[in-house]
């Protein structure tokens, strides 16, 4: 790239873009020797010049696998700089209402979202439905019957703990889930760590709960078109929650997932996630381009000693994706 020199200044264009940005550059890139600071260079600058908010789309509370209240959760966000926030639990809206009273506590812009547990091509895939209704009663039923399907299989994966002589592993769980209707694996993980099973949260899902391993109990979710259907029907806009996160080997790598997700009436993929590395959040910046999909962000938080990417250090997103908040009130001062 040919570099611009100020004629006053003599301050090369490269320069100045770089200090531009330097507020607003995420911690995260930090860690990847790999990023390169071309990949963002102007395209930065006219998001910021455009568009100051921070969004963050996908968080989780004790309501479902997060280890903060909700008003411990939304004061958080808010105190990194988050702008624009979404709830977004496993199969569960009941934190809903009281996230939104809190976000306005804290002048934060919110909007009502869930994480909703799906199947496509026999492997779990999860969709993030946003700006969705919280009352749309056939909603509500469809996310009713998941959270009974994780009762169910919490209960068999329980038992296959139990034949390989690791016992009580069902209670175990039980008791780290605050919402009794919302278990998960998360849960069971943080049990098994904290009885020393497992050094690590990432030790357990290395050796237990998937194909092949101790604990798995095969999947059962909604299919990936009738969770898109369910959330079109409440209002919302259905996100492809962290493509980078699935094994796509036998099923035409990430661009058949989100030509499929597309096909299905699906609106945006999560572009910027803390589950991608940088090189994914162009990779999936081009795929969401070539299948005309919405481009969202969020880092997933869960818990401040699990998470890997905090509050508000995300990279914004590139102007060249049309985001999933464009035409929302809610981002109206984004675009201010
Ligand atoms: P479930 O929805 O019950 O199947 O559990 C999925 C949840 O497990 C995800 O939402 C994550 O919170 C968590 N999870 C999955 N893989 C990992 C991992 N490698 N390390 C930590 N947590 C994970
Ligand atoms: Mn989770
Ligand atoms: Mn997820
Ligand atoms: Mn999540």
């Amino acid at each position: 790239m040919t570099t611009q020199k100020n004629p006053v200044t003599g301050t090369d264009l490269r320069t100045k873009i770089a200090q531009l940005l330097a507020p607003y550059m995420p911690k995260a890139y930090d860690k990847y020797s790999s990023y390169s600071p071309d990949f963002h260079h102007v395209r930065s600058v006219s998001i910021i010049l455009a568009m100051k908010g921070v969004a963050d789309l996908h968080s989780h509370s004790r309501f479902s696998d997060g280890t903060l209240s909700v008003p411990d959760l939304m004061a958080l966000a808010a105190s990194r700089g988050v702008d624009l926030m979404a709830l977004t639990d496993h199969d569960e809206i009941s934190g809903v209402a009281p996230a939104r009273i809190e976000a306005a506590k804290h002048g934060m812009h919110f909007v009502a979202g869930v994480e909703i547990s799906s199947q496509w091509c026999g492997m779990a895939v999860h969709i993030v439905g946003l700006r969705i209704d919280e009352h749309n009663s056939a909603l509500r039923e469809t996310l009713a019957s998941v959270r009974e399907k994780r009762i169910t299989r919490a209960q068999a994966m329980g038992a296959e703990f139990a034949k390989v002589g690791i016992s009580g592993v069902f209670e175990g769980a039980m008791a780290y889930a605050p919402n009794p209707e919302l278990v998960s694996r998360t849960h069971f993980a943080r049990h098994l760590v904290d009885s020393g099973v497992c050094g690590s949260m990432g030790e357990v899902f290395g050796r237990f709960m998937k194909p092949g391993k101790p604990g798995y109990v095969a999947d059962d979710w909604l299919a990936m078109i009738d969770t898109i259907n369910a959330i079109h029907g409440a209002g919302g806009r259905a996100v492809l929650a962290h493509p980078g996160r699935y094994d796509t080997t036998w099923t035409g790598g990430p661009n058949g997932l989100l030509k499929a997700f597309s096909e299905a009436g699906g609106d945006g993929v999560e572009v910027v996630c803390a589950a991608h590395y940088p090189h994914e959040w162009a990779e999936y910046g081009a795929l969401a381009r070539k299948f005309s999909l919405l481009a969202s962000i969020g880092s997933d938080f869960h818990s401040p000693h699990e998470s890997r990417v905090k509050f508000g250090d995300l990279p914004l997103l590139s102007p060249s994706l049309k985001p999933v908040w464009h035409d929302w009130p809610e981002a109206e001062s984004f675009y201010a």
